[in-house]
């Protein structure tokens, strides 16, 4: 299959997820995941259409994403979808539009300063552990629906990310875990988009986007009411490590 096939299929199977929950597809992002692959693949992609990318690694996005935005005359939108060094965060800013990765008050407030020395609003994600994988990044919120202990210091971390002047926050993003069966990530899609709810509830904030659903799961994602959705493998094949 070629990558323009994998784009029509993932496209297809998008479409499908939104017709079962009655969604219009235009509301779901497709973010074509291009870590470890080169230029002249990204580019391959942009071809046919695809216009938002994600990369993982700060050197990687560095010798990649000027090379790519040279070779199109596509505006192309860049997503950070890795976890983010607080010293790495001056990197960050110039090569990215979207950050889905930020997972603690302080690389948000780095971010923001950094964005308002541009004068400019970054736009970001807050990244949530709702799984409990104790591996995984995130703000952790695992329980938040009946734990008030939990409940309480999301609360308080994500009114502070709030208040930061150079940073727009456009919703939650998470990492479902590894599963057999897709199904059996639906309850964490589902805590997701309802912290999204209360939080914005909350807050008085629209945050109108969720970040959820990778190449094994964004069917169920969508289902549960993704916006974007982060792709990879089905795109353009396994990594080689
Ligand atoms: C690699 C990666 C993806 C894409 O994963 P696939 O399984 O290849 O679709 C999505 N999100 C994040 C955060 C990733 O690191």
């Amino acid at each position: 299959m070629t990558i323009a096939e994998n784009i029509k299929r993932v496209q297809e199977i998008i479409a499908q997820a939104c017709v079962r929950v009655n969604r219009d597809p235009d509301e779901v992002t497709l973010i074509a995941v291009s870590k470890t692959h080169p230029a002249e693949v990204v580019l391959e992609a942009v071809a046919t259409g695809v216009q938002h990318f994600g990369e993982n690694r700060v050197e990687e996005a560095e010798n990649k994403i000027p090379v790519v935005n040279a070779r199109t005359s596509v505006l192309l939108m860049w997503h950070m979808i890795g976890h983010i060094q607080s010293r790495k965060a001056k990197n960050i800013v110039p090569l990215f539009q979207q950050v889905h990765s930020v997972d603690s008050f302080k690389l948000a407030g780095k971010l923001s300063s950094l964005a308002v020395e541009r004068d400019i609003r970054l736009n970001i994600f807050l990244e949530i552990n709702v799984s409990g994988e104790e591996a995984k990044h995130g703000i952790r919120a695992t329980g938040w629906e009946s734990n008030p202990g939990v409940r309480e210091s999301v609360w308080l971390e994500v009114g502070q990310i709030l208040t930061l002047p150079g940073l727009r926050v456009r919703g939650l993003m998470t990492m479902a875990p590894i599963v057999e069966n897709m199904e059996q990530s639906r309850p964490v899609f589902a805590s997701l988009t309802a912290l999204r709810l209360g939080l914005a509830e909350s807050f008085q904030v629209d945050l109108p986007d969720l970040s959820m659903g990778m190449t094994d799961d964004y069917p169920v994602a969508i289902e549960e009411g993704a916006t974007m959705v982060r792709i990879g493998r089905a795109i353009f094949g396994t990594r080689e490590k």
